[in-house]
C-alpha cells in the first residue's frame, strides 16, 4: 500500500500544469513584496489555488492576512492532525531575500500534493490535513498570535521548510527577545549649569559598556547585539532622556532567561550611578529556538533519500531565530532548510534574486514532495505522533535547563 499512495504524491509533482502553475504563484509573489500584516496579495493567491484544488478554505483567520485551508478524511478525528506553515512576507528595500515566497511554494504544493493522497478512498488514509497560512515571520511573529488565539490546539505535527544557501534537515535557530531600556534624567544648560543635570546619556553609554564588559562571561553561542535610539537633543542640554534597544539570543530558553536577567542588571547599575530612572520592557513577542523533533526528522531524512535529496555535511552553526519555533515547543515539528543554490547567505539582494529565479524551482517542489510524503507516512503509522509527542517532552526539560 505504501507504494501506491507515495505514487500518487508523486503523480501530483510530476504534472507539468501543476508545477507551471506553482511556479508563476511564487513568482507573483516575490514580484510583489508584502511586509508582514500587510500580505494582502498573497493572501488571495494562496487562498484561491488551494480552494480550486478543493481544500476547505477560512480567508483572513484571525488575522487579516493569515487563512487556513483544511482537508479531512471520514472518521478524521481519529486520525492525526498535520499542519503544513506557508510564510509569504517579504523584508523593507529588499524584497523578497528571505525567500518566502518559496515557503508559500511549499506549503501549498505538499497540502495539495497530501489531500490528492488523502482523498483516494482506496489509500484508506485517516486525518485531517491544516494548510495555515502564516503573517509577518520577520519579527513581528505571526504564528506567536495565531498559538494564543488557538490555531494549533488540535494540531499534532507542524511542518515547513526554508530556503538557504545549505541544505539541513535540522537547522538550529536561537531562542531571542527583545529589551527596550529608557533612562530618564534631567535636562540642564550644559555649559553654565551642567551640576544641575541628571545625564541620560551617561546612563545608556554605561549600560552599553556594562553589557560589553559581560561578554567575557557569555557562551559563544551567545548573541546581545543593540542600539542606542536616543541620545539626546541638542549638545548644549543635558540629556534628559535615553533608549536603547537590545536583541537577546541564546540556544535554549533556560539560558535566554538568564542571560535577560543578566542584562537587565547591567541596566540597572547603569541608572544607579547616573541617578536616572531606569524603565525596560521586554518586547513581545519573543521568539523560542527551533526544536527538530527526532521522529519527524527521521521521517524526512528517510523520505529525503528516496527523492536523491541531499544533506550538506559539516557543523550545523546557529543562525537567526525564527516564529516557527515557538510552534516547535507546542507540537512535534521539522524546519528543515534547503539549497537553492544561492552562493550569499538571506537578507541579501543576490538572495532575493536567487528566490526569485527558475532555477529554485526544481528542489522547492522536491522538498514539498518530501514534505508530503513524510506526512502520509504519519498517516499510515498514527501511533508515530505519541512517541513524537514523548520526544517533544523530553526535548522540553533540555529546553528549560539553565545548565
Ligand atoms: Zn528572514
Ligand atoms: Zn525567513
Amino acid at each position: 500500500m505504501d507504494v501506491d499512495v507515495k505514487s500518487i504524491v508523486h503523480d501530483v509533482f510530476t504534472n507539468e500544469i501543476f508545477a507551471q502553475e506553482l511556479s508563476d504563484i511564487s513568482k507573483e509573489i516575490w514580484t510583489n513584496p508584502e511586509l508582514g500584516f500587510k500580505e494582502y496579495k498573497a493572501h488571495d493567491i494562496l487562498t484561491n489555488f488551494l480552494e480550486n484544488y478543493g481544500l476547505t478554505v477560512e480567508r483572513k483567520y484571525i488575522l487579516p492576512t493569515a487563512f487556513r485551508a483544511t482537508f479531512e478524511t471520514a472518521g478524521s478525528e481519529n486520525g492525526p492532525h498535520i499542519a503544513i506553515m506557508c510564510e509569504y512576507d517579504a523584508l523593507p528595500d529588499i524584497g523578497h531575500a528571505c525567500g518566502h515566497n518559496l515557503i508559500a511554494e511549499v506549503g501549498i504544493a505538499a497540502g495539495v500534493a497530501l489531500k490528492t493522497a488523502m482523498d483516494d478512498e482506496g489509500n484508506k488514509l485517516t486525518g485531517k490535513l491544516t494548510v495555515l497560512g502564516t503573517p509577518a515571520e520577520e519579527g513581528l511573529g505571526g504564528k506567536v498570535k495565531l498559538i494564543d488565539a488557538g490555531a494549533l490546539e488540535t494540531v499534532d505535527v507542524a511542518m515547513m521548510a526554508h530556503p538557504s544557501n545549505k541544505s539541513i534537515w535540522r537547522p538550529k535557530y536561537l531562542c531571542l527577545q527583545g529589551l527596550n531600556i529608557q533612562f530618564t534624567g534631567k535636562a540642564s544648560h550644559a555649559s553654565s549649569a551642567p551640576w544641575n543635570g541628571i545625564n541620560a546619556l551617561d546612563a545608556a553609554v554605561l549600560c552599553y559598556q556594562n553589557i560589553s564588559c559581560l561578554r567575557q562571561q557569555m557562551k559563544p553561542t551567545w548573541r546581545v547585539h543593540g542600539i542606542i535610539k536616543n541620545g539626546g537633543i541638542a549638545p548644549n542640554i543635558i540629556p534628559e532622556f535615553s533608549e536603547m534597544e537590545y536583541f537577546i539570543r541564546a540556544p535554549i530558553k533556560g539560558e535566554l532567561d538568564s542571560i535577560v536577567d543578566k542584562v537587565i542588571c547591567c541596566a540597572k547599575g547603569a541608572a544607579t550611578a547616573t541617578g536616572c530612572t531606569l524603565n525596560y520592557k521586554l518586547i513581545q513577542p519573543g521568539y523560542w529556538s527551533l526544536i527538530s523533533n527526532n521522529t519527524l526528522a527521521e521521517l524526512f531524512e528517510k523520505n529525503s533519500r528516496t527523492l536523491n535529496l541531499e544533506e550538506d555535511s559539516g557543523l550545523v552553526r546557529y543562525g537567526g531565530s525564527t516564529d516557527m519555533g515557538n510552534i516547535s515547543h507546542i507540537v512535534p515539528s521539522i524546519h528543515p532548510k534547503f539549497d537553492i543554490g544561492a552562493r550569499c547567505h538571506q537578507h541579501t539582494r543576490d538572495f532575493a534574486t536567487a528566490a526569485g529565479s527558475p532555477d529554485a524551482q526544481e528542489i522547492t517542489l522536491k522538498i514539498a514532495e518530501c514534505i508530503a510524503l513524510t506526512a502520509v507516512d504519519i498517516l499510515q503509522n498514527p501511533s508515530l505522533v505519541q512517541q513524537m509527542k514523548s520526544q517533544l517532552q523530553e526535548d522540553l526539560v533540555q529546553e528549560h535547563s539553565t545548565k
